[in-house]
């Protein structure tokens, strides 16, 4: 019996087939206050390129940016804004494309956001 006043110790579930293990982002994600939260979820997995590049903006105000992207690429998320960038099939990739040929106002402003990520020694 605990002495009078204490508290017993609390306890820490074991981990296994009922209770599954629990990341830090998965708790992150309950907290009804971060932008991916408050907004249309859809953004952040939408066709389009320009929903994306608002979910982007959007994630730019996240408390947990950074652990939200290196989860993602440690989790190699196949699709999907995470962090503040776009990922497909696990890797970062600077913009999606619109479908069809891409224009050479499009391959040149890519080539212009491969170049300043290089300098910048972002993936
Ligand atoms: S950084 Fe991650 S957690 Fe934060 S708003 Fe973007 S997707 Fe959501």
């Amino acid at each position: 019996m605990s002495p009078a006043g204490l508290a017993a110790a609390p306890t820490i579930p074991e981990t296994g087939p009922e209770t599954p293990d629990i990341d830090l982002f998965d708790a992150l994600t309950v907290v009804d206050d971060l932008p991916c939260r408050r907004a249309e979820e859809d953004l952040w997995f939408s066709d389009l390129p320009a929903d994306l590049e608002r979910a982007k903006a959007l994630c730019g105000d996240c408390p947990v940016r950074r652990a939200c992207l290196s989860g993602a690429l440690e989790r190699r998320e196949y699709c999907g804004v995470w962090g503040g960038e776009i990922l497909d099939r696990g890797a970062v990739i600077a913009r999606k494309r619109p479908r069809g040929r891409p224009s050479k106002a499009d391959l040149a402003r890519d080539a212009e956001i491969a170049a300043a990520r290089a300098a910048a020694g972002v993936a």
